[in-house]
């Protein structure tokens, strides 16, 4: 079972709060910039335990959701 955080390219500001705050270094700055021309956090790693630090400390609403467990469409 693997857990994963999807960040939103659209809402992310690119703060990087999430990414110091992950005890699991799970997020990274990519290289990318959205339509605001912010670089913008992707979250990159198999070892996300679920712990909700990066959703609870992004400012922007809606730009991180957590997910337990496996991504849709993928066998568990
Ligand atoms: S839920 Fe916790 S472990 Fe997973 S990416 Fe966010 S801060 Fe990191
Ligand atoms: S905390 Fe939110 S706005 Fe800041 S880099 Fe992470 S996803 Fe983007």
């Amino acid at each position: 079972m693997m857990n994963y955080v999807v960040i939103d390219s659209t809402q992310c500001k690119g703060c990087r709060l999430c990414i110091e705050t992950c005890p699991r270094h799970c997020i990274s700055l990519g290289s990318s910039l959205n339509s605001m021309g912010f670089q913008y956090a992707c979250f990159q790693s198999s070892e996300c335990t679920v712990c909700g630090f990066c959703y609870y400390i992004c400012p922007e609403p809606g730009a991180i959701t957590v997910h337990k467990g496996e991504p849709e469409g993928t066998a568990s």
